[in-house]
């Protein structure tokens, strides 16, 4: 299996040099270069298997010669094994007659971004020890992703993770989700300053050739393709378990960055029969005005209760353009050069037709968002995070066939949000016994100016320089 770039104009790499690399060296984003497929048959034989088995069958084809059927079967049995809280790693709870939830958020910090990186925190340790090679993670976190990054990547060898995440504007649980994390490769550092800086200081290192070439700069956020292969697994597997292949499921899907949802995508072009894909924005809408007027441009960010989804710019949606715009690499290179000028685009005829046979979107304010958390609480006695609540009230208000099951993606527990929770239903839901003690446990980060010299300087004298 090869990999391209949307933009038509990095080295072609293979699925092990696509895991490693993030972010093409043209500024795009890496893709299959053409969607394997699963028969009907091949579907239908998935009825019954594991979560692990069913990965191993979703992900082989992407997988190429990076790695042997067994060395797979081995990588995914121990990513999802006991780190999963629940033997079913993504189990379904019905909610009424056609309402499902599909709770991913088992894993060991609370969020559906456990699943995909668990398994690349095992990836980038496979790869890296056979190259004996070394890399520098380094990631800005407003919350979910930095924790669930951390808990895939320590211990591993071969990898180091700096995150940096804003001093004093991260929750209590997310903070000591990262901060108690204390084995040698894991590096907290809190910065003075917003994510808006501690993102630009990112970006700056990874613009700083000398310094992400010393120190082999690495990326796990959700352009990585290796994420997005994983995240196609649940779609299969929660399909299958609702009837497919005879039956089609729709799915709702609270969306940021679009790689959630593009999974959906794939899932379908792998031939998943999948009736509808519903992306669930919140008032940050830039993907409900896409898919519904065509019209990409970005806002302000507004900060809600729902902050995972607070996006300007969704980087996976130019994963979908590049697919519906016939893959044509220069021609989407100079549609995003004159994004990524002007912060606004037109979608094409062709682009909005693609969409529209398989996307529908909604965007959910504040008061649809609660309705949602409170008619899951008073209705079927289930607790749902805020996320959660977007993706709900998304399926119940839009027009799908009332023979197809409609599946909402729960993306996070809803203890990590109590306050929003607690305001809506009444309820307060407690943290999982597994994670009970997290505010008993020993912390560890350090505090630094939010200036390039500071960062900089810290990560060279702990991190592993080329030889
Ligand atoms: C990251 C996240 C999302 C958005 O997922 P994308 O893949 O960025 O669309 C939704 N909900 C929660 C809880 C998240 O952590």
């Amino acid at each position: 299996m090869r990999y391209v770039s949307t933009r038509g104009n990095a080295p072609v790499l293979d699925f092990e040099g696509a895991t490693l690399a993030g972010l093409a060296a043209d500024g795009g984003l890496y893709v299959p270069e053409a969607w394997p497929t699963l028969s009907r048959e091949q579907i239908a034989d998935l009825a019954g298997l594991s979560y692990a088995e069913t990965a191993v069958r979703v992900m082989l084809p992407f997988v190429g010669d990076s790695l042997s059927e067994d060395e797979l079967r081995d990588l995914c049995e121990r990513a999802y094994g006991t780190r999963f809280a629940h033997a079913a790693v993504t189990p379904l709870v019905q909610l009424d007659h056609r309402h499902w939830l599909l709770e991913l958020f088992h894993g060991p910090t609370l969020a559906f971004k456990d699943v995909a990186l668990q398994l690349l925190g095992l990836l980038f340790e496979r790869f890296l020890t056979g190259r004996s090679e070394h890399v520098t993670v380094i990631g800005a976190t407003s919350g979910d992703t930095g924790s669930a990054a951390i808990d895939a990547l320590a211990g591993r060898t071969g990898v180091d993770i700096f995150m940096l995440h804003p001093h004093g504007r991260v929750s209590d649980v997310q903070r000591r989700q990262m901060t108690t994390v204390l084995a040698p490769n894991v590096h907290n550092i809190a910065i003075d300053g917003s994510f808006d800086d501690a993102q630009a200081l990112v970006k700056a290192m990874f613009n700083a050739p000398d310094f992400a070439g010393r120190f082999h700069l690495s990326a796990v956020n959700s352009i990585n393709w290796a994420r997005l292969m994983a995240q196609v697994v649940y779609y299969f597997y929660t399909a299958v378990r609702l009837g497919a292949p005879e039956r089609p499921v729709a799915f709702s899907v609270p969306t940021g960055n679009f790689g959630d949802v593009f999974a959906g995508y794939v899932a379908q072009r792998m031939g998943l029969p999948v009736a509808k894909l519903v992306v669930a924005t919140n008032v940050n809408d830039i993907l409900h005005r896409a898919l519904s007027a065509g019209d990409y441009s970005t806002g302000t960010v507004t900060a809600t209760d729902t902050p995972s989804m607070d996006i300007q710019v969704s980087s996976n949606f130019e994963r979908l353009l590049h697919d519906l715009g016939g893959r044509d690499g220069a021609a989407l290179a100079l549609q995003m050069q004159g994004f990524e000028t002007s912060r606004a685009m037109q979608l094409s005829g062709a682009h909005r037709d693609g969409a529209a046979a398989l996307f529908t979107s909604a965007r959910i304010d504040a008061g649809g968002m609660m309705g949602a958390m409170r008619w899951a609480c008073e209705r079927t006695g289930e607790l749902i995070d805020p996320h959660t609540a977007i993706g709900l009230a998304a399926a119940r208000e839009l027009d799908i066939a009332p023979e197809v099951p409609v599946v909402t993606l729960a993306t996070a527990h809803p203890a990590k949000f109590p306050d929003a929770v607690e305001r809506a239903t009444g309820h307060r839901p407690a943290l999982p016994a597994r994670v009970g003690d997290l505010f008993e446990r020993e912390e560890r980060c350090d505090r630094l100016p939010a200036t390039f010299e500071a960062v900089t300087g810290y990560i060279a004298e702990r991190a592993v320089a080329r030889a």
